[in-house]
């Protein structure tokens, strides 16, 4: 599925707008205050007018240079780029006979795209030039790129969009400052190899959202927020390793030429592939939920699909996610009566489930297949807390993840 970025920013917005959020475009954040009572905020207007907003809290998602991170004085170590990257969108005089895609040259690689009845895509990578990034990019730069690295510019002219990034790879070394906290490009930065940032930022949200939400409801302890950072930090910790790994893998010279052919035959294997693949799509992310020795093999991952019948109709799980609240999805029939007990204290903020699961074995997100668990309690985020028919265990798994029973 390649759905342009435009496109996915127009469904999120759409959506929070559904749930009651405004957008406001043009507003900067300048400044900010806390303490142990909330968030001040200063925020500079399209026309220069400074106005505070007051909050509980502040989620910093304001990008890889982001004003919150600096405002609150977290450090964002990592590596500098080693390359610089081009894109841009132009009209050709001079077009290639055929789309070019990732031709390399002894600097770096090119590759050279018409879009439908569009301008071309033009993108070029080079490898050990770093340019000013505070500069504004020209179409010469551009130009001069390609021809450097195809032997032609192609007759380039007539610039729609231009755009440069590079390699540089960075990793906030806080999530949290108090009220304050970090998501997205603002807690981790990365070349976008894999396309794999805008997944992570999405799911730092999905992580801290209902976090946040119980927290501000009064349900849950603000000691629940230090688990978004315990939870999200290490994903992107390897996330920021793999793209380093890949751009690694992607220089021009003969050695990494090599390599590259070696690596070409070991993904050629299932099981590497599997890995792979599971590692790219983050699928394969447990989070550290429960005991590692006695938990069921579902608890801590992204909770399976599955196919359900509820005495309300058929259902499937994620369909049972989408309020946004937690699920006690109940599928042993011996056990429900108890359950539904034992999570009375909790009945103000969570979804039990009686359910029938179609199939009684149900595959981990990276391919095992496991018993179906005769009743799991999933996170609004759709990672599973806890998989038992234990009402004690139970108990417990809803005071840490929810908050104490009323
Ligand atoms: C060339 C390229 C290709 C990519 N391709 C992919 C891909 O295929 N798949 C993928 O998953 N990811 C991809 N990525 C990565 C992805 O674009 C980013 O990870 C993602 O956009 C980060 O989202 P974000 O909301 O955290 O930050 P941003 O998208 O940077 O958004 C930050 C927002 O905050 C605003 N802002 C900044 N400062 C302030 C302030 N002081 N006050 C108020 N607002 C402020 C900015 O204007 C901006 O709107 C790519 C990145 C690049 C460079």
């Amino acid at each position: 599925l390649v759905l342009p970025q435009t496109r996915t920013e127009a469904i999120l917005e759409a959506r929070v707008r559904d749930v009651g959020v405004s957008v406001r475009w043009s507003a900067e954040v300048v400044g900010l205050t806390q303490d142990e009572t909330g968030v001040k905020v200063e925020v500079r207007g399209a026309d220069g007018t400074l106005e505070q907003v007051a909050a509980d809290y502040l989620v910093g998602c304001d990008g890889g240079r982001s004003t919150v991170r600096k405002l609150v004085g977290i450090d964002f170590p990592g590596t500098p780029g080693t390359l610089t990257a081009m894109l841009a969108d132009v009209e050709l005089a001079d077009p290639p006979e055929r789309p070019v895609y990732m031709q390399r040259s002894e600097f770096g690689q090119f590759s050279v795209l018409h879009q439908d009845a569009g301008p071309w895509r033009v993108m070029t990578v080079e490898y050990d030039r770093v340019t000013d990034r505070s500069a504004p990019m020209e179409l010469a730069d551009m130009r001069t790129s390609v021809a450097r690295l195809a032997g032609t510019d192609f007759g380039m002219h007539s610039p729609h969009w231009l755009s440069r990034f590079t390699d540089a790879a960075r990793q906030a070394v806080d999530y949290r400052r108090g009220r304050v906290l970090l998501a997205g490009d603002a807690a981790h930065i990365h070349h976008p190899s894999g396309g794999q940032g805008l997944n992570l930022g999405v799911q730092d949200a999905m992580n801290l959202g209902w976090k946040l939400a119980l927290v501000c409801q009064g349900y849950a302890p603000a000691e629940l927020l230090d688990t978004y950072e315990s939870e999200r930090h290490p994903v992107a910790e390897r996330v920021v390793a793999n793209t380093r790994a890949q751009t690694a893998l992607s220089r021009p010279d003969r050695h990494t030429e090599a390599l590259r052919d070696l690596f070409e035959t070991l993904i050629g294997f299932e099981p590497v592939n599997r890995y792979l693949s599971g590692m790219i799509s983050a699928l394969d992310l447990r989070y550290p939920i429960g005991d590692p020795l006695t938990r069921h093999p579902l608890v801590g991952y992204r909770v399976p699909d599955a196919d359900l019948k509820t005495t309300t109709g058929d259902t499937h799980v994620f369909a049972l996610l989408r309020p946004g609240r937690p699920v006690l999805l109940c599928l042993d029939p011996g056990t429900v009566g108890a359950l539904t007990e034992a999570a009375g204290g909790w009945a103000d903020r969570i979804e039990i489930v009686p359910a029938h699961a179609e199939k009684d074995a149900w595959a981990v997100p990276v391919g095992e297949v496991v018993p179906a668990p005769g009743a799991l309690l999933v996170r609004p985020d759709g990672y599973v807390a806890w998989a038992d028919t234990d009402p004690a265990s139970l108990r417990t798994a809803l005071d840490t993840w929810f908050g104490p029973a009323r």
